[in-house]
């Protein structure tokens, strides 16, 4: 296997390198090639001199392109994912699932259109407002869905009509390596443009004079460096950052109905979902029941390495997370916390955690209070609603949250009260590429996906025409 950069169009190798650890093993299984501070600026110059050509191609030429490069993705699907679930650790049913995910991504973004908007005014003048593209675009990404997260990043900025620079987290380089290898071949010469590293070079991205917008998916600490680093031009930003999203559970509430789908939206991709449940309120009158049901089917789950088929959650994708999920667990046991299923890592090499659930913890319990972004549930008890609102509320965070109830109209008043970006009723996690994402609070700072998405990567720009025009 090997891998390069795209710069300006074309496959750009590099003097260093960096090993590419296996989660299933613990063990290097490639070498990625290492951008140089050089090399990303040769990525800015690309993709600033593309943006006028692109930005100046009907949006129908663009999208036609998009879609292109959505077919080829198809074509390559299989191997994409077999390189996807091999560094980021997931089954191989998942990582094809995620290129397939992020195919229907590409194809939806690419039918949006800006719109113009008219408004007319008292004295007969008429005011228009247009949608014109920023110019280059950074994007970083993490390394839970680095596929996906790349496509929800690049195509709207293309659709919008910018060029691209982006980075992906160097836990998780390889995949992206390739979607951008595999997009180079439909689009033209510096459109979309990728380089590697780690901070330095992510710092670099939000610190780049050239640079008009960053959009970040990862921790809030990383949001927060790059809005200052991206201070000194104003950088428009896009900020996906942590959650520690909140189900409570009603008194009304079918246990048996709604156990399965818990743990589904908790323990998605190994916890490691940045809009999961990472605690649930259960009212007193069910606690018991629900923890058990959920406890029952987290220790039934296959937890294993990704290229075996029985397996169902594969590792923890790296070593750091890996030890501070172990911490959290470890601390939950410590203030007496009760596992009814997991709370020790698996024997063996590789980043391996069980499903975990855990009960007899509460607020100011750090397994609570903090984002685990691991396999590891806390189950807290509660019996007065509006109280759970408020512990559900107390939180830097604001992603998600969820209300689970026998009543649908009971349950959406409750869900509107939480302060997050969505809240579901019976149901989370779900998204869609037309329906606006993003977080409230320290959760991040803007939307993507659908038209509110787009305009994301757009100036509006208001004209103002006199009288009879
Ligand atoms: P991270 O912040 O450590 O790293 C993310 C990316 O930022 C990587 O590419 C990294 O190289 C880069 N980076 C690190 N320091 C930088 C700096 N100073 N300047 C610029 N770039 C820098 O996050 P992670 O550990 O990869 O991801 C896990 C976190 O991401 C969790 O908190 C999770 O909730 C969050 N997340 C949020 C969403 C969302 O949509 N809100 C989605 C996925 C993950």
């Amino acid at each position: 296997m090997s891998f390069a950069l795209t710069i300006g169009g074309k496959a750009v190798p590099c003097a260093d390198s960096f090993a590419v650890i296996d989660p299933a093993t613990g063990a290097e299984f490639a070498q990625c090639p290492l951008a140089s501070v050089e090399q990303l600026d040769q990525a800015v110059a690309a993709a600033r001199a593309a943006f006028p050509g692109w930005a100046a191609t009907p949006i129908e030429r663009r999208a036609e392109m998009i879609h292109a490069f959505a077919d080829a993705l198809a074509a390559e699907a299989d191997e994409l994912g077999a390189l996807l679930s091999r560094e980021q650790g997931k089954p191989l049913r998942a990582a094809v699932g995620e290129i397939h995910g992020a195919i229907h991504w590409t194809r939806t973004t690419a039918g949006f259109r800006p719109a113009v908007e008219r408004i007319e005014q008292a004295d007969g003048g008429r005011v228009e407002i247009h949608r014109k593209p920023l110019g280059v675009v950074g994007s970083i990404t993490p390394w839970n869905f680095p596929v996906m997260i790349a496509i929800w990043h690049v195509i709207p900025a293309l659709v919008a009509g910018n060029t691209v620079v982006q980075k992906p987290s160097p836990n998780t380089p390889l995949a992206t390596l390739r979607v951008v290898e595999i997009a180079a071949r439909h689009l033209p010469a510096g459109v979309w443009n990728v380089v590697t590293g780690d901070i330095e070079i992510g710092s670099g991205i939000a610190r780049h004079p050239d640079i008009d917008k960053v959009v970040f998916t990862g921790s809030t600490p990383t949001g927060r460096a790059i809005m200052r680093d991206g201070a000194a031009n104003l950088k428009r930003l896009t900020l996906e950052l942590g959650g520690n999203d909140a189900a409570i559970v009603l008194p009304d509430a079918d246990v048996e109905a709604i156990a399965p789908q818990i743990f589904q939206y908790a323990f998605g991709n190994s916890g490691q979902i940045c809009a999961a449940i990472k605690r649930v309120y259960v009212h007193d009158s069910l606690h018991d029941a629900l923890a058990e049901k959920v406890a029952a089917l987290a220790a039934a789950a296959k937890v294993g390495p990704g290229a075996d088929p029985a397996t169902q959650y594969g590792p923890l994708q790296n070593r750091r997370q890996f030890d501070y999920v172990r911490s959290l667990a470890e601390d939950a046991r410590a203030r007496g916390g009760r596992f009814l299923a997991g709370g020790e890592p698996l024997d063996g090499e590789g980043y391996f955690f069980p499903l975990s659930v855990v009960v007899d913890v509460t607020d100011g319990n750090r397994i609570v209070d903090e984002e685990q972004f691991g396999p590891v549930l806390p189950i807290v008890r509660y019996s007065d609603v509006e109280d759970v609102l408020a512990r559900a509320n107390a939180s830097e965070n604001g992603l998600g949250g969820s209300v689970w109830s026998s009543d649908i109209g009971r349950a959406a008043e409750l869900a509107q009260r939480l302060e997050c970006g969505t809240a579901w009723v019976n149901s989370h996690s779900k998204i869609s590429p037309d329906v606006p994402f993003g977080g409230a609070k320290q959760s991040g700072i803007g939307v993507e996906f659908g038209l509110h998405g787009l305009d994301e990567y757009m100036q509006l720009q208001t004209v103002r025409l006199p009288a009879g025009a």
